[in-house]
């Protein structure tokens, strides 16, 4: 991978990491889109806006776990260690890095993680 590549996934890496922090209400922009939620809550009923408190709850947790993924590879990036797999040390298809910077894994490895076999 490139010096430029590299750059331009550290910049990719940042954006991430102030949508993510915008979501979960780390920044001041965000308390002001939770207002608008919770304006926009008063007309759905009780049971909807529960229902909605436990999607937004989900999304929420995903986003943390993604915010972290992301200072990771920030990290990664700062001691050159980024785009290599994390449990074998093979380089990281760039194409799943197009998609999600903050990729640790390559394809190989995911699929056994997410199968959940023993490494
Ligand atoms: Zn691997």
């Amino acid at each position: 991978m490139t010096k430029t590549q590299v750059r331009q996934y550290q910049q990719d890496l940042m954006q991430l990491e102030t949508e993510l922090m915008e979501f979960l209400g780390l920044s001041s922009k965000a308390s002001e889109a939770v207002e608008l939620d919770q304006a926009r809550m008063g007309r759905v009923s009780r049971g909807d806006a529960m229902q909605q408190q436990a999607m937004v709850s989900a999304a929420h947790q995903r986003d943390e776990k993604r915010l972290i993924a992301v200072r990771k590879a920030l990290k990664r990036i700062e001691s050159d260690d980024f785009g290599w797999c994390l449990e074998c040390g093979e380089d990281i298809n760039v194409k799943r890095l197009d998609v999600a910077p903050e990729t640790e894994l390559c394809l190989e490895c995911q699929s056994i993680q997410e199968q959940g076999q023993p490494l």
